[in-house]
Order: C-alpha cells, then sequence, then structure tokens
C-alpha cells in the first residue's frame, strides 16, 4: 500500500512515519517549501500530543526543540492575581506539562525526522485535484502540472483543506470566529515570566498571555476581537498589529503594553477560524485528518496535538483493518466524537477570553473556581489521553 500525503504541517510528516512504523509507503507533498520560514505563532503541545508522537519514537526531536512551561498563573488586568497551577502533576509518561515551540519549528522538526527515515517530503507542490485511478487508487494533481498514483489520498492540508473539497464538494467552509491573535517575540523584554511559567491575563478588553525562554526572549500574544476582513488583515504590517494590540490591552496594568513595545517586527497576527463539524472525512481511498477534518479555535491550545493524534489512530486503523475504505471509516469513528468536543471546548473558552464588561465580573469571580484542579484537571479527557501503539484496532460499527 502507497499513501499520498497531501500537507507537510504538523500532521503530515507525523502520519507518514506511523505509516512506516505500520508497513505502509507514503510521500508527503506540501505547497510551501520544506522547512518553513521559521516565523508564525508558537504553540503549547500538552502532553497527550507528546504522548502521539512517543508511539512514533518522534517525542524526543520535539522535546529538544522545545521547551517546557508547567507552571500556570492566572491574573487579571488590574494584576490581582487568580489562581497558579502546575501542570506536570500526575502526568502521562515521562513528559511533564505542555512543551512550547513554534509552530513553524514544529513542521520543520516532524519534516527533518521523516526525511531521516527515508520517507520523501517534498516542497513546493500545491496539491489541486485527484481522481480515481482505474485500479481503485487515487491520482493526484499539482501546480506544476505533475501527476502522482497511490492507494489513498490523506489530506494532511489544514484549515482551508483542499482535500476536504474534493471529499465532499459541499463540506462547510471554517467560520471566522470573530478574533484575531496577535503572536509576537520579544528581545531584551522590561518584564519576564519566571522560569517554566506561562502568565496569563484576563484584561479589560483581552486576553494577554507571555512567558520566557531559557534564551532570555519573551513570547506573547493577545486575542483581540477582529475588526478587519481576510484582504486588510493580510495587507496589516507587524507595526499595525502592535498598534491593534496596545489599543486593547491599554486599561490593564502596564505589563502587556510594554511587552508588546519592546517587540521589534518580530510580530504576527492571525484571523482565527473554526470548523464544528465535517460531514464526511472519507470518501473511497480519500480522508481528511487535523485540521482539515475538525479545526478547533486555538483557545483549548490542543489543535496540534489532535492532529498528532489522527496521524497515530490513522495508521493504526490501516495497519490492523482489512480494505482502506472500512479502515478510513473507522478511523472515523474513533475519532469525530473527540475532535468535535476540542472544538466545542475551544468555543466556551473563547468567551471567557473576551468578555462583554458584566460577564467579566462573573469571569474573574468564577475563574478561580473553575481552576480549583488546575487547568488540566478541569478536562482530563483531552489532556491524558493515551495512543496504545500496540493495541489492535477492530473492525468498523456498522452504521454510525
Ligand atoms: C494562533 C494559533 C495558535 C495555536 N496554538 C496552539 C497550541 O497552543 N496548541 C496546539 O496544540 N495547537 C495550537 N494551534 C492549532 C495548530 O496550529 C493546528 O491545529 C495544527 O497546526 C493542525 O495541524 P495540521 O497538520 O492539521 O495542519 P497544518 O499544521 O496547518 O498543516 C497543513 C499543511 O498543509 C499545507 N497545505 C495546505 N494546502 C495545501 C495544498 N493544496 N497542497 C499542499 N500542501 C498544502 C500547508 O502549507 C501546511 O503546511 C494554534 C493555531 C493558531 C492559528
Amino acid at each position: 500500500m502507497h499513501a499520498l500525503i497531501i500537507g507537510g504541517g504538523v500532521a503530515g510528516p507525523t502520519t507518514a512515519m506511523a505509516l512506516q512504523k505500520a508497513g505502509i509507503t507514503s510521500a508527503v507533498y506540501e505547497a510551501h517549501p520544506v522547512g518553513g520560514n521559521g516565523r508564525g505563532a508558537f504553540l503549547s503541545l500538552f502532553e497527550n500530543g507528546m504522548d502521539a508522537l512517543h508511539a512514533v519514537d518522534a517525542d524526543q526531536v520535539v522535546l529538544e526543540q522545545s521547551f517546557s512551561a508547567s507552571r500556570i498563573e492566572f491574573a487579571t488586568g488590574a494584576g490581582k492575581r487568580l489562581k497558579d497551577c502546575r501542570l506536570d502533576q500526575d502526568t502521562l509518561g515521562q513528559i511533564p506539562g505542555p512543551r512550547i515551540l513554534r509552530r513553524s519549528e514544529l513542521c520543520r522538526v516532524l519534516s527533518d525526522e521523516a526525511i531521516l527515515r527515508g520517507i520523501p517530503v517534498v516542497g513546493g507542490k500545491r496539491f489541486l485535484s485527484a481522481a480515481r485511478t482505474a485500479t481503485g487508487g487515487v491520482a493526484a494533481t499539482f501546480d506544476d502540472g505533475t501527476v502522482v498514483e497511490g492507494d489513498l489520498l490523506i489530506g494532511a492540508d489544514g484549515i482551508h483543506s483542499a482535500v476536504r473539497n474534493i471529499i465532499d464538494a459541499d463540506a462547510p467552509q471554517p467560520a471566522y470566529t470573530g478574533e484575531d491573535i496577535v503572536c509576537g517575540y520579544a528581545r531584551n523584554a522590561p518584564v519576564t515570566a519566571p522560569d517554566d511559567t506561562m502568565r496569563m491575563i484576563y484584561g479589560k478588553q483581552a486576553f494577554f498571555a507571555y512567558l520566557t525562554t531559557p534564551g532570555g526572549d519573551t513570547w506573547w500574544f493577545v486575542n483581540i476581537p477582529g475588526e478587519f476582513g481576510e484582504v486588510e488583515v493580510a495587507a496589516t504590517t507587524p507595526g499595525q498589529w502592535k498598534g491593534r494590540a496596545l489599543e486593547r490591552v491599554a486599561g490593564d496594568d502596564g505589563v502587556a503594553t510594554a511587552l508588546i513595545r519592546a517587540t521589534q517586527d518580530d510580530c504576527v497576527g492571525i484571523r482565527i477560524y473554526d470548523l464544528a463539524s465535517t460531514p464526511r472525512w472519507h470518501a473511497g481511498p480519500m480522508v481528511v485528518i487535523g485540521d482539515a477534518a475538525h479545526t478547533a479555535s486555538p483557545n483549548a491550545g490542543h489543535g496540534a496535538a489532535m492532529a498528532l493524534e489522527d496521524s497515530i489512530v490513522l495508521a493504526q486503523c490501516l495497519r490492523d483493518v482489512s480494505g482502506i475504505e472500512s479502515a478510513l471509516e473507522r478511523f472515523e469513528q474513533l475519532r469525530r466524537g473527540r475532535a468535535e468536543q476540542l472544538v466545542a471546548t475551544s468555543t466556551r473558552m473563547k468567551k471567557r477570553a473576551i468578555p462583554a464588561p458584566l460577564q467579566r465580573l462573573l469571569r474573574d469571580f468564577m475563574l478561580p473556581r473553575l481552576l480549583k484542579d488546575g487547568p488540566r484537571n478541569a478536562a482530563p479527557w483531552l489532556t491524558r489521553h493515551h495512543i496504545d501503539w500496540d493495541e489492535k484496532v477492530d473492525a468498523p460499527a456498522k452504521g454510525r
């Protein structure tokens, strides 16, 4: 069996490594140059994500390129402490708490590891369309005019997936959440967070978080209400993003303002979309995984971990279930509920991030109670999810 994987982001190379472990060959086709530009947002990879990587022995390389933030401190915009929590108690395995790194770095590390294992990861290949072949496989066409054939096509092509639209021409499109995230990297900042700690500020008009790397840089992000359309956002400069972020934190205690001001041009803004449910994850020998199948807004910080879990479970299904279409059906049965629960959880968390004034009072009163046992324990189904690579997957249950 040979799989064509579209997308060399988080799920693409990981799926390729999992398939290889299952005895299935594949190649990854990525629209952009492999290795990325080193810019963009950073993310927290919680232990269920690291656990998924452990299933394909790729956790160590990510561990080496990331740092930990196993403490969280919550405060109001006025500087009032709401709660301090540890995230590294009662962990799944040897990996304590979330690991922090840029998303582009995570993709690079995973692609490099896949290449090291002999898997082709080809950059500059934008997938355009797919058609069934006479032998029941699939032929994928790219924007450079090339066509490649395989037994199945895996769409790991992210939120604006082309594969999703081929599986189902009526597939719902991701919806703009009305929220933008601005992310910045400050050198020699006047404010730093303690080692291993992420500080989160529930401000008057924005949710702001920051942490300091072992090298001394301070990374921050802020959730702000979206004001502009896609075209304006694409044309927004780092300076303008900083300006928008500054407006939103102006009424708070000055920590966020100082950090934004200390940031040079290493600052990006991203429009946030989500996709609550995709009716069809697979058709014939084609399937979508990760953000292409289910996109959660980043509020719960789990989209990448969920994409990594998908990668492993898909490979297990193809390893154990006889017939590609049955394997894809089983994959969807195993993953849909969990993935959609994450999208719903993230949507609820967004309401806490940028509330109306009255809701803000209620939020500041309720948060310490909600976080009584620590944020992770508030959602153990999310972070304590373990995948046992050796566990055998059974055939799909009949009907949905
Ligand atoms: C601001 C922000 C913060 C986030 N924070 C977190 C966090 O803290 N923790 C967490 O777990 N998750 C976080 N996420 C979510 C996480 O980034 C995504 O869920 C994750 O990247 C999804 O992985 P994926 O492989 O499905 O898609 P992606 O990583 O998006 O990869 C898709 C790849 O497909 C490529 N591609 C697209 N179209 C084509 C095509 N036609 N042909 C070929 N290639 C194509 C793209 O270039 C891309 O490389 C965050 C997201 C955002 C926006």
